[in-house]
């Protein structure tokens, strides 16, 4: 793990590469954040998919729906590459990870009212065109706020909204 995070901070030198809590690509400080203690054997696979982010230039979606799409876009540029890093990333895991989305966007996009499955609104808003049930969703599932360091200034705050992918 440790040898591969080397390799890929040699070949990507635009991207900063950290050791945080989990695995997420952060556009606003063009980071990909790993976590080294997480030792599975899928750690790599995440890893490239997060690099897959970083390369495709991530930065926001105005929708769950184009959330989706980069995800598959990100796990598309991971088979790619992985290639060169003779890493084989299993399908299975990729329909798996892109399954946890698809079911997430379901709940989110069903009516509350009447269980009919509706189209989204804006970024936070979805309506239902049957009963006309308006409901709010977060997007705090997939956007991870930044940690609040020692400043107390506005800037904090505006990166607490930043969003980043997983
Ligand atoms: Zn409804
Ligand atoms: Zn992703």
């Amino acid at each position: 793990m440790s040898r591969f995070i080397d390799k890929l901070k040699i070949d990507y030198p635009n991207i900063t590469f950290k050791l945080g809590d989990g695995f997420y690509w952060s556009p606003i400080s063009r980071s990909v954040i790993y976590n080294d203690l997480e030792n599975k054997i899928n750690s790599d696979w995440t890893l490239l998919h997060e690099v897959s982010h970083a390369i495709l230039n991530h930065k926001s979606y105005k929708n769950d729906l184009e959330l989706l799409s980069m995800e598959v876009l990100a796990w598309n540029k991971a088979k790619e590459i992985s290639i060169k890093y003779d890493i084989n990333i299993d399908d299975d895991h990729i329909q798996n990870c892109l399954d946890t989305y698809r079911n997430w966007l379901h709940l989110r996009s069903t009516c509350p009212e009447c269980e009919i499955r509706t189209l989204q609104t804006d970024k936070d808003t979805y309506r239902c065109h049957n009963c006309h049930t308006i409901w709010k969703v977060t997007s705090e599932r997939f956007c991870r706020p930044y940690r609040k360091i020692e400043d107390k200034n506005k800037k904090s705050l505006e990166e607490l909204s930043q969003v980043t992918f997983v």
